[in-house]
């Protein structure tokens, strides 16, 4: 992390928690330092259960912590040799740029504000004014392999998540083996690893595409809730028209056909033509790169758009985008025992006066959104280093994030108004603006938006640490998520809502075409379950059926291939050892 980016609750890489000293693992398990590769690959080998972390960004103990006892090691990337540089200011000892290729090769702990500082940086006669990403996060200050790890993402239906935008990356295997994998050295490997949740390895760093840093115009409109709901309503039409009839019927009934087609649809797995996807792109390109902040409790939100003035793509050529395919204390050298830290505590009078706690950060968050014409890196929104600073160090909040298919967004975001604003007064349990953004339809196994373009809707509880009671009118929200009404939306891998709001989390079920492929990944590069962390039994089964006999297969991993899961001679099943009623 940028050093002037923390603060003293961060846990990592001493103690293994969260950004602000929550989600502990626990004090047993080991925290792992390692200067080199073959030092990592020793640690690997010795532990049977290891987890790859950055700096903590994120909410979800079970995942996050590789197991519960001295048996089970984190692995702190920031702190390998090939990334220090980075945060002791000399990061291009540890991120080089091919500006033939125009792409940046970029260690696993480096974060993503180094790297996007480094590219603006890179100034040259074939780009005076340096190079950026071309779609990045509000939040900038996680490592990129946390981010490509969690399928982190900015908005835009055209660039979509920084896993998409990766050309390549490197991974050690459970064996300690060192991967390079790229869309076409391994194409089924390649959409397992690109978005992981840390289950396949640890990444060791990443290739990722670069776009020149020219002038981008931020423009800004307040518009009410009701303005946003009748708009999402007239995108969820139109897009459901172009994307043809396999869309609109997954957007029926939740789920009848196992969402298979709403995995086939346009938009999705490359089954579309180009026609089809000419037509999806006109049908969502007004709300391409669309950030809105939605301040619930003022019930009024702002719509923050951004225009490329120069070197944009054509109609066509972003057409063709749409349609593409994605591309020494007794235990080993390296190996320690965890420190305490203390954990942020809670805000001074943040359980009152929703109403005035939103018009607050209205007025913090102004200053993000001026209106203007700005280079791209700072033209499209993300927070500063003193405003991570200040919003961590002052209150301990959960942010969750939930992927809502584009076929559904306008039914969803009417029944979370109704909830919001109907008897029940929902909004009361909301303080920060909610942010909603764009993604177009992805590759990756595990991306939330595999199979269908979606809307990301971000949310943050800042009650529920004040007398540790749960926030019920932020969970009534969340619920209605979670509904068939809005898919029900997926969960972002790297925040908050595991396992509440997964209980019995069936694989198959969520990700109806994708998840034994990605367990397919597994089965090939950790066959021991080294890296399934303290999720193992709620999240990461796999099982299948025959096809021929709908039997079921004792063993899911006999159903794959080099290529992936054998669609034709197994069917991926749901989980039977767990039920939720
Ligand atoms: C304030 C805040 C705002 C955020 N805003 C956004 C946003 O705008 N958009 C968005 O999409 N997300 C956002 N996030 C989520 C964040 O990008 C992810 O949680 C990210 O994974 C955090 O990165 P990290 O380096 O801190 O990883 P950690 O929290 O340390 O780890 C998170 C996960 O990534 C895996 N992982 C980490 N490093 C590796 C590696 N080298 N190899 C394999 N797996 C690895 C871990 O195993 C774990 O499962 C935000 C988070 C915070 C705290």
């Amino acid at each position: 992390m940028d050093p002037s980016a923390q603060h003293s609750f961060c846990g990592l890489p001493y103690e293994l928690s969260n950004f602000q000293g929550h989600f502990k693992c626990e004090p047993s398990v080991i925290v792992g330092r390692p200067s080199d590769r073959q030092q990592l690959a020793n640690l690997v080998k010795a532990y049977p259960k290891v987890k790859a972390v950055g700096v903590g960004h994120s909410w979800w103990r079970q995942n996050f912590c590789s197991g519960v006892n001295s048996s089970a090691i984190n692995i702190v990337t920031t702190e390998l040799a090939e990334t220090l540089p980075a945060s002791q200011g000399k990061p291009e000892r540890t991120i080089s740029v091919d500006e033939e290729a125009m792409t940046a090769t970029v260690a696993a702990g480096v974060t993503q504000r180094t790297l996007l500082r480094f590219l603006d940086n890179y100034r040259t006669a074939k780009s005076p004014d340096g190079y950026t990403l071309a779609a990045f996060s509000w939040f900038i200050d996680q490592t990129i392999a946390g981010a490509v790890a969690t399928a982190t993402h900015g908005s835009s239906f055209k660039h979509a998540s920084l896993s998409h935008q990766l050309r390549g990356l490197t991974l050690m295997d459970a064996s300690g083996s060192i991967r390079s994998i790229t869309p076409s050295s391994d194409p089924h490997l390649w959409r397992a690893a690109s978005v992981s949740a840390g289950r396949l390895g640890i990444i060791l760093d990443v290739t990722i595409s670069i776009v020149k840093n020219t002038a981008v115009r931020r423009s800004k409109e307040d518009i009410s809730t009701e303005e946003f709901v009748t708009s999402l309503q007239r995108l969820q039409e139109d897009y459901k028209a172009a994307a043809g009839p396999a869309v609109a019927a997954s957007s029926g009934a939740a789920n009848q056909d196992g969402g298979n087609a709403t995995a086939a649809a346009a938009g999705g797995l490359g089954s579309i033509s180009p026609l089809a996807s000419y037509a999806v792109w006109q049908a969502v390109k007004s709300f391409d790169e669309v950030q809105l902040f939605w301040f619930i409790p003022s019930r009024m939100l702002w719509r923050v758009t951004f225009e490329r003035l120069t070197d944009g793509l054509s109609d066509e050529e972003a057409a063709k985008v749409m349609a593409a395919d994605g591309p020494s204390n007794g235990l080993p050298e390296g190996a320690h025992a965890q420190m305490k830290v203390n954990a942020v505590g809670t805000g001074i009078g943040i359980d009152v006066a929703p109403t005035y706690w939103s018009d607050q950060y209205r007025l913090y968050l102004s200053i993000n959104v001026v209106p203007g014409v700005y280079p791209a890196r700072e033209s499209y929104v993300s927070i500063s280093e003193m405003e991570n600073k200040l919003y961590a160090a002052w209150n301990s909040y959960d942010q969750y994030e939930v992927a809502v298919p584009l076929s559904k967004a306008g039914d969803c975001l009417g029944a979370v108004t109704k909830e919001l604003y109907g008897p029940a007064q929902r909004w009361r349990g909301f303080r920060s603006p909610a942010l909603v953004r764009f993604i177009r339809a992805e590759h990756s196994y595990l991306s939330p938006a595999v199979g269908e373009a979606v809307m990301y809707v971000n949310i943050e509880d800042h009650l529920s640490y004040i007398n540790g009671n749960t926030n019920e009118d932020f969970q009534a929200v969340l619920r209605v998520f979670r509904s068939p009404v809005c898919g029900p939306a997926r969960l972002h891998w790297g925040k908050a809502g595991w396992p509440q709001h997964a209980q019995c989390f069936d694989g198959a079920a969520e990700y109806p075409k994708t998840w034994c492929d990605f367990g397919c990944a597994v089965h090939q590069l950790d066959p021991t379950g080294k890296f399934s962390a303290e999720a193992d039994r709620d999240i990461w089964q796999w099982s299948a059926t025959d096809s021929s006999t709908g039997q079921r297969v004792a063993d899911a991993g006999s159903c794959c291939s080099s290529s992936g899961f054998d669609h034709a001679r197994c069917k991926c099943a749901s989980r039977t050892d767990c039920s939720k009623e």
